[in-house]
Parts: structure tokens; sequence; C-alpha cells
């Protein structure tokens, strides 16, 4: 029998998880006196690891109580709390992860837990040197007050760092540690917001009512887009701010809608800087958010997705804003839905979360609709504001001549609100110049090497790029396979074809492409969105990236030149998606005072879609949509999982596949789908094979396919993944 306690007097027993792909922690022996939730630093493998002090979940690895490895020392980093560690564990289960690598999602490097070294920073004493040259003076009049670090204090007043050893020597200047992880000024909640409608009020009142009683559980804040949604949540995040000092508030925004015109509305409501979380922030500014967070100090967060995985001491309030954004759904490594994730957290902690969105989720809609979440709804824009009209463009008998894209609804449409004064966008969801490059000799597609993905042409870097796997090539001047020189042709529009054509059209407009490729940077994106916004620009033609949050007071007309582009793949989500889309596209006109309309370009405006967006009844939409995922009992009427194997090796991928279709067990309820092909088959030299797992709502779906799994046997050259709640599948 293993002792209990280790041989070495005095020590215990600790499981320690590691952010490592492990299912449970391992028992280290350690010092009396550590926690749960404790940062520590164990011995694994031959090297150093950090890991936190475990309780959650079954029993950790029994080892013998003589082999047990020391805990070699506990970090200085604020402790997890028992929640986060209880959400961990829910979140591993629920997303069959191993738990390991959901804590290594919270943990990040681990460099987060050691104190950051100070910054040499210099102050002004008061005292004037004996000698006060120009320079010097430059130099104190800089340091008074605040201290300065020293790096910059050099770069402001253009000195040597001996000039500040001098007036150091000389007593005029003092030298101080300074933190790099400077601390978050505190949200003042009282502040006055802005005069809210009667209709932001009451729902701005009940949602404050929420937070005061403390309620368990979602709200969905529905309401088109320019309504004042963000006003609204904002009061909630102020009552539960003023509420309990301690408390933290999570907006979760998908990360394209985390652009700086956002972040300073926020600040200007609370008067403090929110400590922003998103992928542009860089190690420091990580470091700096998740530290603030950990201590309870950054009591206001605005981030992406993963902000859901930081440290909080006191989490009482998350709002997941454009709460149907495809976005909050992780495909990579740890796969999980951040909106369910969310709602997750708050259930499990008993605070509420709002919802917030102009076109919501089926999931959503129908949770509302079931009583399992609270509903609140601003029906108008706010002010004079008006939503567009939006009207079809039926492609088959209005389309424009071969090789074009515009047609002449649409450009009759530019040239009146180009005659007018105004602005137009031409909305194309699709980067680079054509989406396939085909040899008119002998048909041969350009694809990504040991890939089934196509080679999207980009003209503006005059490159043939593979937006699946990153690869790319100059395009080749003679077709690689029938080598006929000039035989190359480019298939369909992108957003740089569009833009071609236009240009050609209206040669006198101000026109400008917007896309991740022309604009990479989040500033040369906010330089375009400044001059649409200043009316510099007449045309815009653009990808997704300007569908959300921004508000152009010119602009009142929304070309959309190819509706149908989502609809391909047969994905369940995809006519939703498409609504969303062209909604949140067709809402970015007449968001002033000038009416707008949207024009949509469609090969089948018969479409249930199509109908719904020209007719504005998304009622109808989503109750046709429920009743077709209701007959198939797809989510949310029923439960769907994928498991994929992927292998470079195709016949042990196809044996191992047919090895997993004959260990699952039969059970009722539950149908196990496949093996079926991915759509690009080969991405890299992998192929891939997928399951679907579809189960009735009241099933444990995850407990199935854990005892599926269990009797399956996985070669080392297969990989396997679990996605709980599937959304795409390339
Ligand atoms: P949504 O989030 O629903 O799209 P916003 O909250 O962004 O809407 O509001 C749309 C625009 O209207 C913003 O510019 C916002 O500042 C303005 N706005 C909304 N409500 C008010 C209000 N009560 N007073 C003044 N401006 C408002």
């Amino acid at each position: 029998m293993a002792p209990e306690t280790g041989t070495a007097p005095g020590l215990e027993r600790l499981p320690v998880l590691l952010p490592l792909p492990l299912f449970k922690p391992y028992d280290y022996l350690g010092p009396p006196g550590l926690q749960p939730g404790d940062f520590v630093a164990v011995p694994i493998g031959g090297r150093v690891s950090p890991g936190v002090v475990w309780t959650q979940g079954g029993p950790a690895e029994r080892i013998d109580g003589k082999k047990l490895k020391l805990v070699l020392r506990r970090f200085e980093a604020p402790p997890l709390t028992a929640e986060t560690l209880r959400f961990v564990e829910w979140f591993a289960h629920y997303n069959m992860s191993p738990v390991g690598a959901v804590l290594r999602l919270v943990m990040r490097s681990g460099d987060v837990l050691e104190p950051p070294a100070g910054v040499l920073g210099y102050r002004a004493t008061g005292m004037a040197p004996a000698r006060l040259t120009p320079q010097r003076a430059a130099v104190l009049a800089e340091a008074t007050g605040c201290p300065v670090p020293a790096a910059s204090l050099i770069q402001r007043s253009g000195v040597s760092h001996v000039v500040l050893k001098g007036l150091e020597q000389a007593g005029a200047l003092e030298a101080v540690r300074l933190d790099p992880d400077p601390p978050y000024a505190a949200p003042d909640p009282l502040r006055a917001s802005k005069e809210l409608s009667p209709a932001q009020h009451e729902s701005a009142q009940s949602l404050r009512r929420a937070v005061r009683e403390g309620r368990g559980g979602a709200i969905l804040l529905d309401g088109v887009t320019g309504s004042g949604k963000t006003e609204v949540y904002l009061e909630a995040v102020a009552e539960a701010l003023s509420r309990d000092p301690a408390a933290q508030v999570l907006i979760l925004l998908p990360e394209i809608a985390l652009t700086l015109p956002f972040l300073s509305r926020v600040s200007e409501r609370f008067g403090a800087e929110p400590a922003a979380w998103h992928s542009g922030i860089g190690s420091a500014g990580r470091r700096r958010v998740w530290r603030r967070v950990a201590e309870g100090n950054a009591r206001l967060v605005v981030g992406a997705r993963s902000a859901l995985f930081l440290p909080f001491r006191k989490l009482s309030l998350i709002v997941v804003d454009e709460e149907h954004d495809g976005a909050y759904k992780q495909e990579d490594g740890v796969i999980y839905q951040a909106r369910d994730m969310a709602v997750a957290r708050a259930a499990l902690d008993k605070f509420p979360v709002i919802l917030a969105s102009a076109t919501p989720s089926l999931e959503s809609v129908v949770n509302v609709d079931q009583g399992r979440y609270g509903y609140e709804r601003l029906p108008a824009r706010f002010g004079r504001a008006q939503l567009p009209h939006v009207a079809l463009i039926d492609m088959r008998r209005d389309g424009p001549a071969a090789g074009r894209w515009l047609s002449p609804i649409l450009v009759e449409g530019v040239n009146e609100t180009l005659a007018r004064g105004e602005q137009a966008l031409l909305f194309i969801n699709r980067r680079g110049y054509a989406p396939l490059t085909i040899c008119r000799r002998c048909g041969h597609r350009m694809k990504a090497p040991h890939s089934d993905t196509l080679l999207v042409e980009h003209r503006f870097e005059q490159k043939l790029v593979c937006h699946h796997t990153g690869f790319s090539m100059p395009k080749p001047v003679a077709c690689p396979a029938c080598r006929a020189p000039g035989a190359l042709a480019a298939c369909g529009p992108g957003v740089e074809r569009v833009a071609e054509e236009a240009a050609g059209l209206w040669p006198q407009a101000r026109l400008t492409t917007l896309s991740s490729d022309t604009a990479p940077s989040a500033s040369s994106m906010r330089s375009v969105l400044d001059a649409m916004h200043a009316g510099e620009i007449d045309i815009l033609v653009a990808t997704q990236l300007v569908a959300k949050g921004h508000h152009f007071p010119g602009l009142t007309l929304v070309g959309v030149v190819d509706a149908d582009l989502g609809l391909a793949g047969g994905d369940l989500r995809a006519a939703e998606r498409t609504y969303q889309l062209m909604s949140q596209v067709a809402g970015r006109a007449g968001r002033a005072e000038k009416p707008g309309r949207a024009l949509i370009q469609t090969y089948d405006p018969g479409a249930a879609v199509m109908q719904a967006l020209a007719s504005g009844d998304r009622e109808a939409f989503l109750a046709a949509e429920a009743s077709s995922r209701r007959a198939l009992q797809f989510p949310p009427f029923g439960r769907l999982v994928a498991v994929i194997l992927r292998s470079r090796n195709e016949r042990v991928l196809h044996e191992t596949a047919a090895a997993h279709k004959a260990a699952a067990p039969p059970a009722d309820g539950i149908d196990v789908w496949g093996p079926a092909p991915a759509p690009f088959y080969r991405i890299r030299g992998e192929a891939r094979l997928r399951f679907l797992v579809r189960a009735r709502r009241d099933i444990n779906v995850q407990a199935f396919v854990d005892a599926w799994l269990r009797r399956t046997k996985l070669p080392g050259s297969v990989r396997r993944a679990v996605d709980v709640d599937p959304y795409s599948f390339h």
C-alpha cells in the first residue's frame, strides 16, 4: 500500500496539474500549507515545469510514495480560485479535451508567473543642480511629478545616459524601480452615461436588476444594428462594478470588433482604460493584463474569446457581444465555443451573462423560446436613423455580361449614390482576385502542394495563395500540367477583381479596397475606416472586415456582389450565417440622417434566406430554420460531436477508421455517421476522415464518445481530434 503521506517527514502528497496534454494531475510531495490553486514548480521528465496544485477530478496518478518527486517551489503569482479550477475541469469534460491542455490556456506560456524585473526610472527630487545646462533643465522638466522610465527620459529629452547619471550624482534626480506592468485605474461606474431613450432605459433597468439580484443565467439582448445595445449593456456593467468593489466584468467581442473606437467608448463611459486582451497586444501587454486580472486590480476586461481563460479573482458578469459570430468557435488545438463556455461559466458561478446581437443565433433564440434564457429587445434604431431598404437582384435575369460581376441595377444604384455625393460600399466576402485558376487548354486546376485546396490569385501581390495552408507561389507563365504558355485563366470574382471592375466603371470616384491583404494591420485598417467615416472615399470595395460595428454617416448604398457565396458547402449553419452577415452588412447603410438601401445580388432569390432578407422577416426565417433542424435532430434540438482522424498514411487511416466504425457500441438515440472524407480531403499531405455522432438532447453524448474511443486503438501515425458541437469542416 502506498502511504498517504510521503516518506520524508512533514511532506504531503499533492496532486499537481501540469499545462500539458494530460487527462489527470500527477502526485508530488510538497511542504504543508500549499493550497489548491497555488502555482508551483515541479520536475517532470528531466526538466522543470510550472503547474497548479489541484483538487478537482478523480484521484491523481498513484505512484509509490518513495518515488514521488518534490515540489521545488511556489510562485508568487496569486493562486487560481476554486471557481477557476472548477471551470477548467468542467470545460475539459464538456469539450473532451485533456484538462492539462485547458490549464495551459489559463497559464499561457508560464512566463506570467514570475514577478517582472523592475524597470529603471528617475524622478526629480526638486533640488536644483549647481550647474543647470539646457539639457539638464529639459530632463528635470520631464521627470517632475511622476517617475519616468530612463529609456523614455533619454528619448524625450534627447540626452545621453551620462546626463542622467550626472543629475543623479548632483542629487537632482532619484533612481527608482518602476513596475513594468502598471496597474489599471479603477473604472468609475457612477460616471454619467448618455441619456437613454425610454426603450433603452427599460432594457437597461431590467439588466441592472438581473445583476443586482445576482441572478445566474443568460439574457439575450436582441436589437437591430444601431439600436444602442452597447449603451444598454454598459449599464449592466456599471451595476456589477458598483455593487461590489471587488467584482470583475468581462466583455467578449469577436477579435475583429476589438477596435480602438470600441475601447475608447468603454474608457469614456467609465473614465478609465479597460484591460484589453487580443492578438495585437504583444507579450508584455499580455503579462500586464494577466497579472492585473489575477490580482483583481483589472476590474473591466474587454477581450477576444481567449479572455475567458484569464485568472479572474471574482468574475461577476460576462457580456458576449455579437453572440452569433462564428469567431467565437475556436477550431484548432483545444476546440470550444466561447459563447457557450461563457454561458456555462456564468451558470457554474451563478452570475448573469448578457448575449447581445442584431441577428441572434438560432441556438439563443430557441433557448429564449424554451424559457431557458431571459430576453430584452430594442426594436428601433436610436434617434432618427432608419433601417435600410433591402432589395434582391435576380442575377439569372438581370445579371451582367460574362466576365463582369456588377449587374446593371447595382451599377445604376452606385451612379445615383455618387450623383448625390453619398458613399457606396461594394461587399464581397472573398479575398484576392479570383478564387480559381484553371488552364484553358487542359483544364488543370491550380492547387496547393499535397493538398486538395485551390489556389486563389492575389493580383495585388502577384501571387497564387492557398487560404487553408498558407502556401503561396508566383503565378506561373505556363500551365504546370500541359506546359501551354499563357493558358492559365482567372475564374470567379474576389474583392480585388470587383475593385478592378468598379475602377473601370467609375474612373473619377475615389475608390479604396479593404481586405486583410490590403490592410494587414489594425492601423492600416483603421486609416481606411477613418477615411470612409470622414467621407474621403466614394466607393469602398471590402470583405467582411467592414461588416461590423462601424458607423459611416455618408454611406447610403450597400451592394452585395455575391450573396450566395456562404451557402455552398452544406454546412448546417450556412443559411443562418449568410442571413447574419448580409444583415450586418446591409446594416452599415443609412446609420445617420440619410436613408440607406441594400442591393443584394443572388442567383437564388427564392431561397428562404434571401426572401427573409428582402422582407426583413427574421422571425419567419428563424422558424423555418428551426423546423428543419428539429426534423433532423440537429443542434439545438439534438447534440453533435465530430471525431476527426488525420494521417499521412492513407492505408492506415482507412483501416483505423474502419476499426473505429466497428467499435462504436450500439446505443439508443445515438447515430454514428461516417467516416466521410473532408471536403478538402488532403491538406499538407495529410488525409482526413470524419465521424459525426448525433444524439438526442437528453443524452450524455460525451460519455458515449468517451466509451467508444476507449474501445479503439490509435496507431502512432494517426491523429485524432474531438469537436463537440462542430461548426465547419474544411
Ligand atoms: P448597437 O450596439 O446596437 O449597434 P450602439 O450602442 O453602437 O448600437 O449605438 C449606435 C449609435 O447610437 C452609437 O453611435 C451610439 O453612441 C449612439 N447612441 C445609442 N444610444 C444613444 C443614446 N441614448 N444617446 C446618444 N447616443 C446614443
